[in-house]
């Protein structure tokens, strides 16, 4: 159920609403769009008796969602969601592309920082790097945990970039939610509700990886879970799906960044390294995300791929990302978009820090 109001409709109208749902044992989510606000109604179990809300004032008028998601459908929301990043000029869902870059893991300090240095001097807003690693052999590195996060906040204050990181249980998360500034939720974890509903109470923006044999349904209703719990700030992230073809690690299903966005007004971005595994591809699959729509990238840089100690095969040498970053500054304004120049000076740097 959702509650459409006038484009002129108040705050108070709006507020009086929210307050009508909670009275009746329900959670309202007041959803600002650009021309008028929605209302989503959520913790109901079959339909919200529509009468009392139709007949308040500022309403325009009560409709029933016949799609299971809700709340990150464009029934609640027709224009784009933008996530910003205060006191930055980053986002996701706008004009310009939001661009992450960065190794699978956080290895070192020394490591971090000669990634950093790099993507940051390309123009790259966003530095990724795993503290808590999924790996699929218990024995392969797990990550640095707590001290690869500190390092990741130390070169958002050197670079001004900011840090996106995986957290992979509630714990990890807890931590994720205090150092970094985006919370990735990973491929293997896009079906743990109880994860996804702790990352909805959270109040930074949530990066949000496809499953990789998730239907576009089930990523729409894993963003829910986010977005139900009141976190409106979430990313898609397409990754790669399991298909029989072995010439790549996963296949890059490039047609769902037009579909989601047909359905959705969530911002989603494309991971050419994942979704290849093979370093020679990660450009040509970069080339063609932009090309589709995507609005963003997460690629995996490394100075030392040979020596990386996860995901080196599809990580990309400083030089190649250079490549990347020019060759997409190019092909974004074709299709109405843009991606930003390197920061003369980090924005961390600038506010003092
Ligand atoms: C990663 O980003 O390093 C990662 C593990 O990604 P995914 O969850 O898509 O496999
Ligand atoms: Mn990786």
């Amino acid at each position: 159920m959702l509650v459409v109001m006038k484009a002129h409709a108040t705050e108070e109208q709006v507020r009086a609403v929210c307050e009508r749902i909670e009275s009746l044992g329900y959670r309202p989510h007041a959803i600002p769009g650009a021309v008028r606000t929605a209302i989503g109604i959520t913790g109901n179990k079959g339909a919200v008796e529509a009468g009392t809300l139709e007949e308040m004032s500022g309403v325009q008028e009560v409709i029933v969602v016949s799609k299971p998601y809700k709340l990150v459908s464009r029934d609640v929301k027709e224009d784009d969601t933008v996530v910003r990043f205060r006191g930055t000029d980053a986002s996701f869902g706008g004009r310009d592309l939001g661009i992450i870059a960065g190794p699978c893991s956080i290895e070192s300090r020394e490591q971090a920082f000669a990634v950093a240095e790099r993507v940051a001097k390309a123009g790259a807003r966003f530095f990724r790097g795993g503290a808590y690693k999924p790996r699929t052999s218990p024995y392969a590195f797990q990550g640095l945990g707590e001290e690869g996060l500190k390092i990741m906040a130390e070169i958002r204050d050197r670079f001004g970039l900011l840090i996106v990181t995986e957290a992979i249980d509630n714990e990890s998360l807890d931590l994720v939610n205090h150092y970094a500034d985006m919370i990735q939720i990973g491929a293997r974890n896009m079906q743990n509700f109880s994860l996804l509903k702790k990352a909805g109470r959270m109040r930074k923006p949530v990066l949000l990886k496809r499953g990789m044999s998730a239907t576009l349904e089930e990523f729409l209703m894993a963003a829910e879970y986010v977005l139900s719990e009141g976190n409106y700030q979430v990313v898609l992230c397409e990754r790669g799906v399991r298909t029989f073809a072995d010439h790549t690690r996963n296949t890059l299903d490039l047609s769902i960044v037009p579909a989601v966005q047909k359905l959705s007004h969530l911002p989603i971005i494309c991971d050419p390294s994942h979704g290849t595994g093979k370093r020679d591809k990660v450009l040509p699959l970069a080339r063609a995300a932009v090309a589709v729509g995507s609005d963003g990238l997460i690629v995996e840089v490394h100075a030392n791929p040979d020596r990386a100690l996860s995901d080196g095969s599809q990580s990309l040498f400083p030089d190649q990302f250079d490549e990347l970053m020019v060759e997409v500054r190019q092909i974004a304004p074709v299709v109405h978009r843009s991606v930003q120049e390197p920061q003369k000076q980090p924005a961390a740097a600038k506010a003092g820090k």
